[in-house]
C-alpha cells in the first residue's frame, strides 16, 4: 500500500508540472489538464486512506498478535508452576519419615507450595515462572536431604555389621549362611561382610502410617516366586514389587534360574531388635533404606551373586532397565562395598 501511495504522488507531481510550465495551452488542454490534475488528486487522497487504513489493520493486528503471545506466556508459566506443584507434592509426601531428624527442607517445601498455590492464579508470566523456580529449589532441597539420610542410613548398617561380626569374632560363633570372621575382603569374588546375628526379612505392618519401617500392607505387595526360609514372603512397595517381578522374568531368561532373595522389606520392630542387639552402631530405627521397602538383598553366600559372578553382571547391566539399581556406594571401590545390595530407583 505505501508502495502505491508515493506512485501516485509522482504521477500528480507530473501532472501539476506539466501544468505550470507550459504557457500556450488551450482552454481545451486547461481542461483536460485540470480534470487529469483532478483525477490524479482524488487517486492520491484514495491511496492516503488505504494507507492510513493499512496502518490501522497492522496496528491492530500487531495489538492482537501481542495479546495472544502474552496470553501464551501467561498459560505456559502457569502450566509450569502447576507441573511443578504436582511434582513437588509427590516428592513432600514420598519423603514423610526419610529425611532424618531435621524436618526443615520439607517444612520449607511445605510453605513454598503454600505460597504457589496462593500467588499462583493471579500470577504474572514472570511471577509464575519464579514460583515454580522457588518451589522447585525448594523440592531439591528435600530430595538432597533424602539422599544425605539414606547414606548415613547404609553407613549405620555397614557399621552396624562390621560390629556383629566382631561380637561373632570375639564370642566364638559364626552365624548360619556367614562366612568365618575376618576372612577375605570384600574384593574378594565372594566374602561376606555380614555375620552377626540373622534378622529375617518382615511382615507389613497393621495401622502403619507409611513412615519408615511402618509401612502398611496396602503400600506393599509380596515377590511371586519366592519366600524366606522361614515362608515369610519377600515384600516391596508395589511399585517397586512389580518392577522387579519384569526383572526376574528377564533374569530367569538369561540365567536359567529365578532371582534369589536374603531380605527385602524391614519393619521398625526389627530394626529396633537390631538396635538393641548391637548398640549405637545399628542404624537408628526409621532409617534404613530396607524400612521404605525399595531395597533388595540378594545372598550373600554362597557364591552365585559375588562380584564377578554372571548373576551379578547381568543385574549391574540390565537391572537398571527395570529401576533396580547397584548404588555406587555398594560397588567395588566405593564406600561401602555390598556385591548382594540392590534399590529401586524407579
Ligand atoms: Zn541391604
Amino acid at each position: 500500500m505505501r508502495r502505491t501511495a508515493v506512485a501516485v504522488v509522482v504521477a500528480a507531481t507530473v501532472a501539476l508540472g506539466g501544468g505550470a510550465g507550459t504557457v500556450a495551452w488551450t482552454d481545451r488542454q486547461r481542461q483536460s489538464a485540470d480534470a487529469r490534475l483532478s483525477a490524479a488528486v482524488a487517486r492520491v487522497e484514495d491511496a492516503r486512506v488505504a494507507v492510513v487504513d493499512d496502518h490501522a489493520g497492522r496496528g491492530a493486528s500487531a495489538a492482537d498478535a501481542d495479546a495472544a503471545h502474552a496470553t501464551a506466556l501467561l498459560g505456559g508459566a502457569r502450566a509450569a508452576l502447576a507441573a511443578a506443584v504436582e511434582r513437588a507434592r509427590q516428592t513432600l509426601d514420598a519423603s514423610a519419615g526419610q529425611v532424618g531428624d531435621d524436618d526443615a527442607p520439607r517444612a520449607a517445601l511445605a510453605d513454598r507450595l503454600d505460597a504457589a498455590v496462593v500467588a499462583g492464579p493471579a500470577a504474572s508470566p514472570a511471577r509464575a515462572r519464579g514460583l515454580a523456580a522457588e518451589v522447585a529449589a525448594a523440592e531439591q532441597g528435600v530430595l538432597d536431604a533424602v539422599a544425605a539420610q539414606r547414606a548415613r542410613a547404609e553407613e549405620q548398617e555397614v557399621a552396624a555389621r562390621a560390629a556383629a561380626r566382631r561380637a561373632a569374632a570375639a564370642a566364638g560363633t559364626s552365624p548360619p549362611g556367614a562366612s568365618a570372621p575376618g576372612a577375605g575382603t570384600s574384593r574378594d569374588r565372594c566374602t561376606t561382610t555380614y555375620s552377626g546375628p540373622a534378622f529375617y526379612t518382615s511382615t507389613p505392618t497393621d495401622g502403619g502410617d507409611g513412615s519408615n519401617g511402618r509401612l502398611p500392607a496396602s503400600a506393599l505387595a509380596a515377590v511371586s516366586w519366592t519366600a524366606d526360609s522361614r515362608g515369610t514372603p519377600f515384600y516391596l512397595r508395589s511399585d517397586a514389587a512389580a518392577a522387579l517381578e519384569r526383572l526376574n522374568t528377564a533374569f530367569r531368561g538369561a540365567l536359567g534360574h529365578d532371582l534369589a532373595l536374603d531380605l527385602t522389606y524391614r519393619d521398625l520392630d526389627t530394626q529396633v531388635a537390631m538396635r538393641e542387639a548391637l548398640g549405637t552402631v545399628a542404624a537408628v530405627p526409621g532409617t534404613s533404606s530396607h524400612g521404605t521397602g525399595l531395597a533388595i538383598d540378594v545372598p550373600e553366600l554362597p557364591c552365585d551373586y559375588g562380584w564377578d559372578s554372571a548373576a551379578r553382571a547381568w543385574l549391574v547391566a540390565y537391572g537398571p532397565a527395570y529401576g533396580w539399581v547397584s548404588p555406587g556406594w555398594a560397588r567395588q571401590g566405593g564406600s561401602n562395598p555390598e556385591y548382594w545390595h540392590y534399590e529401586y530407583r524407579g
